[in-house]
């Protein structure tokens, strides 16, 4: 992947690398997804590619997602969009982001249990509780979620929620061998998280490579 995604462009390299997914709707409990297609170059990505969806969904009787614009294109909404309805849905988010960072996927290889966890790093501060609440403390470890992979994205939903059920507090659901889910009330917050995330999961993934303690007892 080349560098910056179009109408969004990380500092941190992992995220910037990664493939990237996003979606967003205004902050109302009455409003409407915005949601990439899947397998394109997302640099290129113009507003007639974008899927646009209501939310919440209305009841159907069939499993079908309802849309209120579909690109004219022959695309197809991103895998993740189930992904991203826990986050609205559990959450309150405003804005989910998606990425394929190594530095995640490397945390969930060196963490082989179900949490990543790190303490006593500076950017701790920036991580907010369950993403969208106050921010941690210096004093806070913090904790992610890791769950297993499968062949299908889609399949991610339910063990995605029983994660964020379980760690109410957690501002992100990492996906093992695959890469991370990270939420925010809106865009710029969603993306603030990713970043932060983003780079406590460098520094723990290259203190652990180094021997170091990730957690330490104070
Ligand atoms: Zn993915």
């Amino acid at each position: 992947m080349g560098n910056g995604h179009g109408w969004w462009n990380f500092d941190t390299r992992g995220v910037r690398d990664a493939p990237g997914f996003f979606s967003s709707f205004e902050h109302s409990r009455r409003s409407i997804v915005y949601i990439a297609p899947s397998g394109v170059q997302k640099e290129r990505i113009l507003p007639e590619h974008i899927f646009v969806l209501p939310f919440p969904q209305p009841p159907s009787p069939h499993a079908d997602r309802t849309f209120l614009r579909r690109p004219k294109q022959n695309l197809k909404e991103s895998a993740c969009t189930p992904l991203f309805w826990n986050a609205f849905e559990l959450r309150n988010a405003g804005s989910c982001i998606h990425t394929h960072s190594q530095h995640a996927v490397m945390a969930t290889l060196l963490w082989t249990g179900d949490t990543f966890t790190l303490s006593h790093q500076e950017m701790i501060k920036g991580v907010r509780i369950g993403g969208t609440g106050q921010a941690l403390s210096y004093l806070d470890t913090l904790v992610v979620p890791i769950i297993e992979n499968t062949p299908n994205e889609e399949d991610l939903k339910d063990s995605m929620g029983e994660a964020m059920k379980r760690y109410p507090d957690a501002a992100g659901v990492l996906v093992r061998r695959h890469g991370v889910y990270v939420w925010g009330l809106d865009w710029e917050k969603a993306k603030t998280q990713a970043e932060c995330l983003d780079y406590l999961f460098e520094i723990g993934v290259k203190m652990k490579l180094a021997g170091l303690p990730a957690v330490i007892e104070s």
